[in-house]
């Protein structure tokens, strides 16, 4: 029988195809890849962990946060994998409906949507969940103008507390997003707005992405479920009827091990929050960086090495344009760093401390600081793993440097690799076009 490649081994096939097929050169010294079988078993396994848990014929729509991977060929992937968009701005929203996701399978959020933007999605039946009561009286005043569709709900801070990295955490007492529930006379608010509001029929809460601890994650379902029985008793009906419980799984980055995974985030939550899973509520999810994460890696060539202050330090074409966070904020998100030669062997050799910087004209780009590595040389490519969510999907204008390629890739079980291109590398034509040539 023959053994489908592992993930590990996938890219390293990938690595060595991208190079031969398409070679990093002086126009074009990095290129990003993305695993499509890989993203495809990832969505398998979210759909498991939830068929595993749920009641009988429990409604679940699942969908993808398309910050996390603004891509419209990969919306349209996971849409045919039955993962919706979750969207956040006009942008997101345009991508998703570029990809043909169609309507019931979008969710829209954002602390700040526009009038315009409230008035497209209840008139194309987006599902909306409102972040504040400033937004509820606005969206009273266009339910009042015109016919309004889609399930609409309001987005709940539980105010449970924050995790490992600050920006990450939207839970906190003092959190931007949501209603804050704990607030004095928050709660009376949310059911008075219930009871007033027939149409109010769901509630959703996000506590945060990479570094929240899953117990805390589980607590705020619970929270936004003990809200809605509450709402439910209060209004002597099943007023409301779905869960929105968010995203935020967080990503291992410092192996090839998936952890934690769905399933056990599925059984976590159903020790937790048991009402979730008795089939009284449809349930709606919105995973971002774990459904890519592990999928993505983006590979630069080395153009110069040199030695500072005794520490060498590799050159490479891969910087805070496609790694924003990890150059800003290096302690929070790091990332493994793999190294080959030019036609994608791994450099073997033995360790040596270096720098692996990026292109950027600030001190701070670096990918990795007083990394061991094999002694990397001129011409070497690195990649930076784990990077398929919000890494080349959400560059950095920086220094005018253009936005990579990204490749699709899947491998057969023979080994034979096929690429598939999900965004073109930006032309140094289109770049001066965006940034006002011509005007
Ligand atoms: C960013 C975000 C997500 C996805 O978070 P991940 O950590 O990428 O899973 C989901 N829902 C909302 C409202 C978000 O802002």
């Amino acid at each position: 029988m023959v053994v489908p490649p592992d993930a590990a081994t996938r890219r390293e096939l990938a690595v060595r195809a991208a190079l031969a097929h398409r070679p990093l050169t002086d126009e074009r010294p990095l290129v990003a890849l993305l695993d499509l079988d890989g993203v495809q078993r990832t969505a398998a396994a979210l759909h498991a962990a939830f068929a595993e848990v749920t009641a009988p014929g429990q409604r679940v729509l699942h969908t993808f946060a398309v910050k996390a991977g603004t891509l419209v060929p990969l919306l349209r992937l996971l849409d045919g994998l039955g993962i919706g968009c979750e969207v956040a701005s006009p942008g997101e929203l345009a991508l998703a409906r570029a990809a043909g996701v169609t309507a019931d399978r979008v969710v829209l959020d954002s602390p700040a949507k526009t009038r315009a933007e409230l008035r497209e999605a209840l008139a194309l039946g987006i599902a909306l969940n409102v972040d504040s009561r400033q937004e509820l009286d606005r969206v009273d005043a266009l339910r009042a103008e015109a016919p309004a569709h889609g399930p609409l709900g309001l987005r709940i801070n539980p105010q449970l507390g924050g995790g490992a990295i600050d920006a990450m955490s939207t839970a906190t007492a003092t959190s931007k997003f949501g209603v804050a529930l704990t607030d004095e006379g928050a709660r009376e608010w949310v059911l008075r707005a219930y009871l007033d509001r027939p149409w109010l029929t769901r509630l959703h809460c996000h506590v945060g992405s990479q570094g929240v601890p899953l117990d805390r994650m589980a607590a705020g379902v619970r929270a936004i479920h003990e809200l809605a029985e509450e709402i439910n008793a209060a209004a002597g009906r099943r007023q409301v009827d779905s869960l929105d419980i968010g995203g935020g799984l967080p990503v291992n980055f410092a192996s090839d091990e998936v952890s934690p995974t769905f399933a056990e985030y599925a059984r976590l939550l159903r020790e937790a929050v048991p009402g979730l899973f008795d089939g009284r509520y449809g349930l709606v999810t919105e995973f971002g960086r774990s459904l890519l994460a592990k999928s993505g890696l983006i590979l630069a060539r080395v153009e110069y090495t040199k030695s500072a202050g005794g520490r060498p330090v590799a050159l490479t074409h891969a910087g805070a344009q496609v790694a924003v966070r990890t150059a800003f904020a290096p302690e929070s998100w790091p990332l493994r760093v793999a190294a080959y030669d030019a036609t994608g062997t791994p450099r073997s050799g033995p360790p040596v401390r270096q720098d692996v910087a990026g292109p950027c004209c600030f001190a701070g780009d670096l990918t990795a600081r007083d990394r061991p590595l094999p002694r990397l040389v001129p011409g070497d490519v690195v990649a930076l793993l784990d990077t398929g969510a919000y890494y080349f999907s959400t560059p950095l204008a920086y220094n005018a440097l253009p936005r990579p390629a990204v490749l699709g890739f899947s491998v057969s079980e023979e080994g034979a690799v096929a690429f598939t291109t999900l965004r073109h590398a930006q032309s140094l034509a289109e770049l001066v076009a965006e940034h006002g040539g011509g005007l």
